[in-house]
């Protein structure tokens, strides 16, 4: 078992074991890194599995497959396991989360266990970091571990943030980027116990109505829909992903708790009310995800920054290492609570390198959701196989640079992208490390779309 051995030095460590952090650590130790992957809770997954966002999306874009890679070997061997079928992603007029892909949890989580250990990651479940610092000479980092048996020392040469909250680059005094609003987090449930057939949608939105206008009710506590009752919304869906908890920034353990808390309140007052109403008598909460889901808390300030406007054109950066595919998916407190603006046909953003290293930092790499964005672009950004992408690409930089003792933003983008290809990865067409002249921002990204199909051709050799 990889739980960790004697050893107290690592060319890769990565901290946080989310849709980002497992593909990183699994990219560093199958390209022969020695690799720590440090986890605060018992399990992998993160938000897939501890924040019950169990569907992970979008691997495909306009009818092609632009994310791939370990990712998508995870999640598609979870399917296959599970005897599950995949979306038909050649249809893609239809609305994009036709094209997310549901795993069921636990062997979703057990696949990654088996994935790690089989890289050679030693993996350490339960922990969390305490401190962070650089070592002398250039040499990486000192990591102070706080474990169940106390504070435990490692060093490493190079280090991966994927905490989803950049806790690790603000330990370490790097810049970091925390807004005045956050998009507004969702407790994911499944409820059961009742027909939606034979229940009178209207009254109960009426007596919610009336919880809400006395104040012991929220609008959200049962939908996205800060104006009106939508309880409607919240059976059909049967509490999944149907709630929002708004105005607190979960990126530190204060947060985070008030947080906990407030979602479960949420969910109590919602439990009670329905449970008064005509048909819901026997509703339960059958189960509840073990922790509310952030959609959003800190970024680093990046040495490059992705902008939406990046990120609508499908601006192909010079030193770009995966694509991304999402529309903007911007939860808020108010008109309706979603601003959802897909991209324009044929275009397909990436992501540049220079997102991953926060500005003034060596041998430090962010993978994952806190990657340098704004906060429109980061709406998209965020979601699971884009994090997967970085965490691979992250992971990929991290072995290259520990073994060669360069910093990651001097290693060259070509040496990048073979070793990402050499393990499954689809990474974006540039020439001699520079998008191929003449191209302007829509036809660039157009290009790449029909460049995908011999670029997957490429993959599989
Ligand atoms: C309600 C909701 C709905 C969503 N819908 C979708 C969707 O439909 N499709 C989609 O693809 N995405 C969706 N997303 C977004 C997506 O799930 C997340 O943005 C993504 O999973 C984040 O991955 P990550 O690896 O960056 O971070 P996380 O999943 O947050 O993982 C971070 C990991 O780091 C660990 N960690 C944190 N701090 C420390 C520390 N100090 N020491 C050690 N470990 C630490 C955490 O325990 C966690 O396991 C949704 C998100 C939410 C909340």
């Amino acid at each position: 078992m990889g739980s960790v051995n004697e050893s107290t030095h690592y060319d890769v460590m990565v901290v946080g074991a989310g849709a980002a952090g497992i593909v990183a650590a699994i990219q560093a130790g199958r390209a022969g890194a020695r690799t720590m992957l440090v986890e605060r809770t018992g399990l992998p997954g993160g938000t897939t599995t501890t924040g019950g966002v169990n569907f992970p999306g979008l691997f495909h874009a306009w009818g092609h497959q632009v994310i791939a890679g370990i990712g998508w070997e995870l999640v598609s061997r979870c399917v296959t396991e599970t005897g599950g079928t995949l979306p038909d992603f050649a249809n893609y007029r239809c609305p994009h989360w036709h094209h997310q892909i549901l795993v069921n949890p636990f062997i979703y989580a057990a696949l990654c266990d088996e994935a790690l250990l089989d890289a050679g990651v030693d993996v350490l479940f339960h922990a969390m970091i305490a401190e962070v610092k650089p070592q002398t000479e250039d040499a990486g980092w000192h990591v102070t571990i706080c474990t169940k048996g106390g504070l435990s020392s490692r060093t490493a040469r190079v280090v991966i943030d994927a905490t989803g909250d950049a806790n690790l680059a603000a330990m370490a005094g790097l810049p970091v980027r925390l807004r005045e609003e956050n998009q507004p987090a969702t407790l994911c449930c499944q409820a059961s116990g009742y027909n939606l057939a034979e229940l009178d949608i209207d009254a109960i939105n009426r007596a919610f109505d009336i919880e809400v206008r006395a104040g012991r009710l929220a609008y959200t506590d049962a939908s996205w829909n800060t104006a009106g009752p939508d309880v409607g919304s919240w059976l059909k869906k049967g509490g999944s992903n149907a709630s929002h908890i708004h105005r607190i920034n979960a990126h530190d353990s204060e947060g985070r708790t008030q947080l906990e808390l407030e979602a479960r309140r949420s969910l109590l007052r919602l439990f009670r009310f329905l449970r008064r109403q005509a048909g819901l008598e026997d509703l339960t909460i059958q189960q509840a995800a073990p922790e509310c889901g952030v959609r959003e808390t800190a970024t680093i300030i990046g040495k490059r920054t992705v902008a939406v406007e990046d990120y609508q054109s499908g601006r192909v950066w010079d030193d770009a290492v995966c694509y991304s595919f999402y529309p903007l998916d911007l939860h808020m407190p108010s008109d309706g609570g979603l601003k959802c603006e897909p991209l324009s046909e044929g275009v397909v953003p990436t992501v540049p390198r220079g997102a991953l290293l926060p500005r003034g930092s060596r041998n430090f790499l962010v993978a994952g959701r806190c990657l340098s964005s704004d906060r429109l672009a980061n709406s998209a950004l965020r979601v699971q196989a884009t994090c997967m992408a970085t965490g691979q690409a992250a992971g990929a930089m991290a072995a290259l640079g520990a073994s060669a003792g360069i910093d990651p933003e001097d290693l060259p983008v070509g040496d990048v992208h073979a070793l990402l290809r050499k393990h499954g990865a689809i990474v974006p067409l540039l020439k001699h490390g520079r998008v191929e002249d003449g191209w302007s921002l829509n036809s660039e990204s157009r290009r790449h779309l029909q460049g995908l199909d011999s670029r997957l051709d490429e993959n599989e050799q």
